[in-house]
């Protein structure tokens, strides 16, 4: 008897609880947004803070869950390879999405990671949709979500970067749209997800939003003297617009915009990440996201920060003003998000798919190591070894992404062994200029690299895809121009990338413990209570989750 009372008084209390704390939602997720920031590094989230509103980054660091040292795991950290990772919570050795472009070995020449000719585009004549996720071969956590409510729930991938809106969807998603510049200048599909553009996408291409953008300007969104946190506008380690003299503000974008391939200049301005969000206001509407009895992903990407980045360099005034004007973009989506979802009814995180190196010709400036690597000299040099060892320039069949590929047929046409061949070049090319290690894939498949530079180059490394030889170049050395920058090493300027969960099921505070990228799915996952991608090598993050 007593013991019932006591057990009344408990469901008494927890009812109370329930109704005294309403902010705790105890409902799982209505909606899981996924925010993917295409090239921002760790230190953006600092460097800007003051200038930073209240809704936007600062609302997710204050009411969220911030991991403050979370790391890209493997080499090379490019757009396609990250998008997969965040979302399959693994790394190239199980997703097989080893770089943006590369080397098919099989097929015998370059490929990208999204083409698929078996599809055409949805919403112009173009082969801007002639896209599928199937070189993907593991499942995503989209995926997951779908396969666990039995195909009930929508997902939608948005991005203006095709392979940025398709990798996160998944093989399972209701559909990816991205942007098509040139001439075009809209949102498309591919028959891959749909047959026609629904008509939300429809209106949306309709109201020609996008020439509006193309219409102003981009000046700085506050007087260009109070952006301290940058170098000084006009300097030599950025690349103008064509057509313009000097890297400066204010870009004019209308007189620009024939001589920059017409709509995709939109892709290289912040106005392309305002347009992104319109868009996705867009989906949620138009596909009634998180207003089922089931729960929805809505993945998006936010590409022109790498435009940005990529053209000007992470220390630019432009880059500043991207960010600052993005914190204001995302503070939107965060209201339309309470608005039309409600507050605590979705979960969300925000990442990167990897950051970037500071120009490598102003670091040279400020006396920091930094170096350009040529493929065309290195190529000629991996000729002269091979003539000079094994008397053939026929034996390397091809260099990219840091990766030499051998051909095989030409080795056992000569009688060579290939992995005495592989070895060879490896122990010979070490001592050109700028490499930092070299490895034969023979090497990555018979050791276990626990930590350090090359571990994150054995996750990288797919047996079936990957080349022959493996080279890890110096730090802050990149195959580039000397203006502007890239990114793609396992060096801790292009893994260090913002890991911040929020909403419904997320804690509030911030951790300095490591994480890695392929962390975030697995928790995902597990915040929805679903089995976890296929071929997931992340852990759960215990303690951002309630
Ligand atoms: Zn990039």
């Amino acid at each position: 008897m007593k013991k019932l009372v006591y057990l009344a008084a408990l469901a008494m209390l927890s009812l109370l609880s329930g109704f005294t704390n309403p902010k705790k939602n105890t409902q799982k997720p209505k909606l899981i947004v996924g925010v993917v920031i295409d090239q921002m590094r760790y230190d953006y989230l600092t460097r800007f803070a003051s200038k930073y509103g209240e809704d936007g980054f600062k609302r997710l660091l204050k009411g969220g869950f911030s991991l403050e040292n979370a790391h890209y795991n493997y080499i090379p950290t490019y757009t396609a390879v990250g998008h997969a990772s965040i979302y399959t919570g693994t790394t190239p050795v199980n997703h097989a999405i080893i770089s943006n472009n590369w080397y098919d070995k099989y097929a015998k020449k370059s490929i990208y990671c999204v083409d698929d000719s078996k599809y055409k585009t949805i919403g112009n004549n173009g082969d801007g949709g002639k896209k599928s996720p199937y070189r993907m071969l593991t499942t995503t956590v989209t995926d997951q979500l779908k396969l666990a409510q039995n195909m009930n729930g929508k997902t939608i991938g948005i991005a203006i970067k095709d392979r940025s809106a398709i990798l996160p969807a998944g093989h399972a998603a209701n559909g990816a749209y991205w942007f098509d510049g040139g001439d075009k200048g809209q949102w498309i599909s591919s028959s891959y997800y749909v047959n026609n553009l629904p008509n939300w996408v429809q209106e949306f291409n309709m109201s020609k939003k996008v020439d509006e953008y193309l219409e102003q300007p981009w000046e700085t969104l506050y007087d260009i003297n109070t952006y301290t946190e940058s170098i000084s506008d006009d300097n030599n380690f950025e690349q103008p617009f064509k057509g313009e003299e000097k890297p400066v503000f204010p870009h004019n974008i209308p007189a620009l915009k024939s001589k920059n391939n017409n709509y995709s200049i939109i892709k290289a301005i912040p106005a392309g990440n305002s347009l992104t969000t319109d868009f996705a206001k867009a989906a949620i509407i138009g596909e009634n996201l998180g207003k089922s009895n089931f729960t929805d992903f809505l993945a998006v990407s936010y590409s022109s920060t790498d435009y940005v980045g990529h053209q000007f360099g992470v220390a630019s005034k432009e880059i500043e003003d991207t960010y600052l004007r993005l914190d204001k973009d995302l503070a939107n989506l965060f209201k339309f998000l309470d608005t039309q979802v409600g507050e605590g009814n979705y979960t969300l995180f925000l990442t990167a798919d990897h950051a970037a190196v500071q120009v490598p010709s102003y670091l040279q400036s400020v006396k920091i190591p930094a170096n350009y690597f040529s493929y065309t000299k290195f190529r000629d040099y991996v000729t002269e070894i091979t003539k000079k060892h094994f008397n053939s320039d026929a034996i390397v069949e091809n260099i990219s992404n840091f990766q030499i590929f051998l051909n095989k047929e030409k080795i056992e046409e000569l009688k060579l062994d290939v992995h005495t061949v592989a070895q060879k070049i490896a122990d010979e090319v070490i001592n050109y200029k700028g490499i930092y290690k070299t490895v034969t894939a023979k090497t990555l498949q018979s050791t276990t690299f626990t930590n350090g530079i090359l571990n994150s180059l054995q996750n990288g490394y797919n047996q079936k895809f990957s080349g022959d030889v493996l080279l890890v170049p110096n730090p802050s050395t990149i195959s580039h121009s000397k203006k502007g920058t890239t990114h793609g090493s396992g060096y801790s300027y292009d893994t260090h990338i913002p890991m911040i969960f929020y909403g419904n099921g997320i804690k509030q505070g911030t951790s300095k413990k490591k994480y890695e990228i392929v962390d975030i799915a697995p928790t995902i996952s597990n915040l929805l209570q679903i089995e976890f991608p296929n071929g997931s090598t992340g852990k759960i993050i215990d303690e951002v989750l309630e």
